[in-house]
């Protein structure tokens, strides 16, 4: 049997380094057997999944040279392996699963499961659909069919007794069938849901292995399900931990970058991020002896994956980032770096197109534009405060900021400018005083390049660690605040 492994990610976002976590043991695993590495995209989600998303997620696997066998950019035998091209194939499993009495139809309108899960709640009952259209009459579906009744489609689920899972890190785990919602596998507009979609690909992409984060150890009763009524033998699983924070709650961007992209800005080096995010699996965990990645895929053990998450701790990272500069590189590997990293020609290109008509000689450039080429900038307080706004009203703009930026889908000078005009105006301050105290953030100087096109080019992840620092560094926001703050833009966005 030839082991293969697959990452999955949904293009909805930059990619997480959970996402790099989950490919890079998958990869490890396929790699150490002599199998194949897939890369499958979870785009069923339509409204959330863009194409620049999963470009990005090429991007940065392959920057980490994550690379794989098979792919939506680079075909094999079992694709396409964007499940929005599909659909078909899930249609017809689907049908398949009705015309066996494993799914059905569901009529079910919002009004009535709403009124059901309150019901349930006020009962102390685990909210669960309650197979009202399970016993439908073959003439009732017809009717609710020619009537148009917009409906989905469930799976069928046992009402009792209990369902066991194999795990190949945790052993048996067993859940009551009773606490296993009749999930939904068809949505209404005929997209598969992504516990539908998973199962058919596994198993017709021919997964033997599947690896992947430990909040999915819920949907495996019913994948394991859906496996049985096709007939179909599952593959191996085995939940990964997830990465947390130093305070071991889970890896979030509220208190660490968790962008792909940003360790990359950052001037992280592959080699190193990937020696971080497999340390935990190999035997050497201190991190003493570096790798490239196939010296790290002859010392991966799966055996070794801890069940606690890994903390991902920056320390460590930066320790081993340094020591893989210093210890590992020739001097010409780490110019060439360097020139890869931010002296390559598009990025200079577009430094330049910022900073010629205000330079009088080129070694004006180093000065006006090292914020480029930084990372975070250690701004004091005064630095910060240094301008019109009140410590308060800086620390309101700097978050209702990052919470526009973040939710821009689109990066651009315009999308960034019309963010933060929209900030002003919640913030109650004139944009050209607040957009000082931001020209200071983002650029470290009150006189600078363009604010908007400097964000442009520094990116989405530095902008957003550099708006993080600043908040911390003048006392950060309680959590009752942030809450405050969070709704005070969202009803600002809902009003236009
Ligand atoms: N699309 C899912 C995710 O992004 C994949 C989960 C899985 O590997 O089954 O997490």
């Amino acid at each position: 049997m030839t082991v293969r492994t697959r990452v999955a990610p949904s293009p909805t976002g930059d990619p997480h380094v959970g996402t790099a976590y989950v490919a890079l043991m998958n990869y490890m695993f396929a790699k150490k057997h002599g199998g194949e590495f897939i890369l499958r995209i979870e785009d069923t989600d339509r409204a959330r999944s863009t194409s620049a998303s999963e470009t990005v997620i090429f991007e940065s696997l392959k920057w980490l040279g994550l690379t794989w066998d098979e792919g939506p950019d680079i075909g094999g035998d079992c694709g396409p392996y964007r499940q929005s091209e599909r659909s078909d194939i899930y249609a017809e499993h689907c049908d398949k699963l009705i015309k066996d009495g494993n799914a059905f139809r569901c009529f079910c309108t919002t009004e009535r499961l709403d009124a059901m899960r309150a019901g349930q709640r006020a009962a102390g009952q685990i909210t669960r659909y309650d197979g009202y259209c399970v016993h439908l009459t073959e003439e009732q579906i017809q009717q609710n069919l020619d009537d148009g009744l917009s409906y989905v489609v469930r799976m069928s689920v046992p009402d009792s007794g209990t369902c066991t899972i194999t795990d190949m890190a945790r052993g048996e785990i067993e859940f009551p069938w009773q606490s296993i919602d009749m999930q939904i596998l068809m949505k209404s507009d005929g997209m598969p849901t992504y516990h539908m979609a998973n199962v058919v690909d596994d198993h017709l992409m021919g997964i033997t292995h599947i690896m992947r984060g430990e909040e999915w150890i819920p949907s495996a009763p019913k994948h394991q399900l859906l496996y049985k009524y096709f007939g179909w033998e599952m593959p191996q699983i085995f939940h990964l931990p997830l990465l947390r924070n130093p305070d071991k709650s889970k890896l979030s961007k509220r208190k660490n970058p968790t962008g792909v992209l940003f360790y990359q800005r950052m001037g992280f080096l592959p080699t190193a991020l990937l020696n971080f995010l497999g340390l935990s699996a190999t035997s050497t965990p201190d991190g003493d002896v570096l790798y490239d990645l196939e010296g790290l895929t002859e010392q991966f053990d799966i055996s070794n994956i801890p069940l606690t998450g890994p903390v991902f701790d920056k320390v460590k990272l930066d320790w081993i980032n340094g020591k893989y500069i210093r210890e590992n590189m020739s001097s010409s590997q780490f110019a060439q770096s360097v020139q890869q990293w931010a002296l390559n020609e598009t990025y200079l290109k577009s430094v330049a197109d910022l900073a010629q008509s205000r330079i009088s000689k080129l070694s004006d450039l180093g000065g006006l534009t090292s914020f480029l080429f930084s990372g975070t900038l250690g701004l004091t307080e005064e630095q910060l405060l240094n301008g019109k706004l009140s410590q308060e009203q800086v620390i309101y703009a700097l978050f209702l900021a990052s919470a526009g930026l973040d939710e821009l889908q689109d990066w651009s000078d315009s999308s960034i400018e019309s963010a933060l005009r929209q900030v002003a105006v919640v913030a109650d301050v004139k944009l050209k005083d607040m957009l000082r105290h931001f020209f200071i953030t983002i650029s470290g100087s009150e006189r600078s390049l363009p604010l908007f096109q400097s964000m442009d080019l520094l990116g989405r992840d530095i902008c957003r660690e550099r708006l993080r620092e600043a908040l911390t560094t003048l006392g950060g926001v309680t959590n009752k605040k942030r809450d405050q703050w969070t709704k005070d833009w969202q009803k600002a966005k809902s009003t236009g």
